[in-house]
């Protein structure tokens, strides 16, 4: 049975939608996530789930490196408010690794290293020794590497089913296998959803539907709401399996992450396709993937494959997501277009996100705003 209102409805059960009701949940807010097909089906499921604000945002774009580092700084404590909560999102701060395998890629990791430091990370350059001490099973092709210790992993679908269960125990509803069809208007006021199941009352509605953020903007044409440019980005990613072979923190080379899990399973992403929202995994990607993988460890190439999978990341112009109020519909707000990063950033987003849905200053989301498209 669906709720006749609720405080804020929030359209889509990835990452994003999940982290920003376990926020408001914490906060007593009455709060709806609705998932067309299951939690996690999206990209957030399919992730590779690496947390290394270093290698994944540009520390001159500076609002997104404080969402990056913010991030980073939350989920250790995240991490075990979810597991006291009852499931574990195996978030591992093994750090990560970056190995080079030419003296280009070489002499670029040691020209970031004292920016790096200067931001705080304490990375430092290994070579070829030091780096087979720490992965055993790494190429010995590999010229050195830089290791950062404070970042990590997490697994994509824990990390969204221990939010659902946190939050669900704080009072949140979650509701699969149910599409919202349409978005409810009063003039320019929100007042709530239509839904395959029936409609919702609700005079705050957070669109965060990953790739599929773009349609609210057509329904609402009528009301003179702008679009909003989030476009798809295929990825895929393997799981491969070899007895009594697991590296101990992700492991990058310039074509692909390799990344452990709790199970046992090795992780290998991720491909890239501009404009393909189809989750189809291909044989090109797969092969590309174990080649890349091989680069790093060559044992792998040897590996049980155990499965692929395929995901759309949402993507954006200037590759920031876009965070805050849509101009000109009251009551709806949007969180999505985190493209490559949105396992990483979903703490702070959810963060930033709760505190502007309960005291309406968008002030701190203004770098993320719609209107500077
Ligand atoms: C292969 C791969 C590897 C990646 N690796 C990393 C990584 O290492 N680190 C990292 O930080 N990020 C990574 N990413 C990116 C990250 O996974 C995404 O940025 C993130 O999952 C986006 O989450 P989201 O909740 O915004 O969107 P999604 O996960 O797409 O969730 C949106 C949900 O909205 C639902 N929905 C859409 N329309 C409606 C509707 N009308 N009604 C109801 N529900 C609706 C969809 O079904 C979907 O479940 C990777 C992505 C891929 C594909």
């Amino acid at each position: 049975m669906l709720e006749k209102s609720s405080d804020v409805v929030i359209i889509g059960g990835g990452v994003t939608g999940c982290s920003i009701a376990y926020q408001l949940a914490k906060q007593q807010v009455r709060v709806v996530v609705l998932e067309r097909t299951r939690f996690a089906a999206g990209a957030s499921g399919a992730t590779a789930g690496v947390i290394s604000p270093l290698w994944h945002v540009d520390p001159e774009v500076e609002p997104m490196w404080r969402l990056g580092m913010r991030s980073l700084e939350l989920f250790p404590s995240l991490a075990s408010e979810l597991c006291e909560a009852g499931v574990d999102p195996e978030f591992r701060q093994t750090g990560v690794f970056k190995l080079a395998f030419t003296d280009e890629e070489a002499d670029e990791l040691r020209r970031n290293l004292v920016r790096q430091n200067e931001l705080g990370f304490g990375v430092a350059w290994l070579d070829q020794a030091e780096v087979l001490q720490r992965e055993p099973e790494v190429s010995t092709a590999v010229l050195g590497g830089i290791f950062s210790p404070k970042e990590g992993y997490v697994r994509g679908q824990r990390l969204v089913d221990s939010l659902v269960q946190a939050a669900s125990r704080l009072g949140a509803q979650f509701h699969q296998g149910v599409e919202v069809l349409n978005l409810r208007t009063e003039g320019k006021r929100i007042t709530g959803v239509v839904t395959s199941w029936g409609n919702i009352d609700a005079p705050q509605v957070v669109l965060a539907a990953g790739p599929w953020s773009g349609l609210p903007a057509r329904w609402l044409r009528q009301q003179g709401a702008p679009e909003i440019p989030v476009r798809p980005v295929k990825g895929e990613r393997i799981l491969l399996r070899k007895p009594g072979f697991l590296p101990r923190s992700p492991v990058r080379n310039s074509e692909a992450y390799v990344v452990p899990r709790m199970d046992g399973d090795v992780l290998v992403a991720a491909t890239r396709l501009e404009g393909r929202f189809d989750e189809v995994v291909t044989a090109g990607g797969v092969s590309h993937l174990i080649a890349a993988a091989a680069l790093s460890f060559p044992g792998l190439s040897d590996a049980e494959f155990v499965s692929g999978r395929a995901g759309v990341r949402p993507a954006t112009p200037d590759r920031m997501p876009i965070l805050g109020p849509a101009p000109d519909v009251e009551g709806l707000s949007i969180a999505a277009g985190h493209d490559a990063v949105g396992i990483m950033l979903s703490p702070a987003t959810a963060e930033l996100m709760a505190q502007y849905l309960l005291d309406g200053n968008a002030a701190p989301l203004e770098p993320f705003s719609l209107s500077r498209f």
